[in-house]
């Protein structure tokens, strides 16, 4: 009987198929949710302005189709999300300056450095 075809996992270089509707591998599926979470929490604090951060971050990723932090190091990664480098639940704006065009392993490596940073503070 037919199976679906397995595709490869949308994380970039990712050797893992999958064959789930995010086109993501199960690994990855929960790293998408947790970015796709992070997201829909900055935009629901600023519900009243949601559309016009919407506006804001199309325009931002069609002017910076590329992840920044690649680009910093040479390399052209696709972005596929606007980060806020300073938080908006830290009194960040959605000033261009401060956002920045980023991949997914990007986005997750200064999240994880912040984490880190934040978890000890005294080194
Ligand atoms: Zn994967
Ligand atoms: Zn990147
Ligand atoms: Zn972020």
């Amino acid at each position: 009987m037919p199976t679906k075809p397995k595709r490869p996992c949308r994380y970039g270089g990712c050797p893992n198929l999958t064959d789930s509707k995010t086109g993501y591998c199960e690994k990855h599926r929960s790293l998408m949710q947790r970015h796709y979470e992070h997201f829909a929490r900055g935009y629901n604090q600023h519900d009243r302005y949601g559309n016009s951060w919407k506006k804001i971050r199309d325009r931002y990723s069609g002017n910076h189709p590329l992840c920044e932090a690649c680009l910093g190091v040479g390399k052209a990664t696709m972005a596929v999300l606007v980060h806020h480098r300073k938080p908006l639940a830290e009194g960040g704006t959605n000033d261009e300056s401060n956002l920045m065009s980023l991949c997914i392993s990007c986005h997750e490596k200064i999240h994880k450095r912040k984490k880190t940073a934040d978890d000890k503070p005294s080194k």
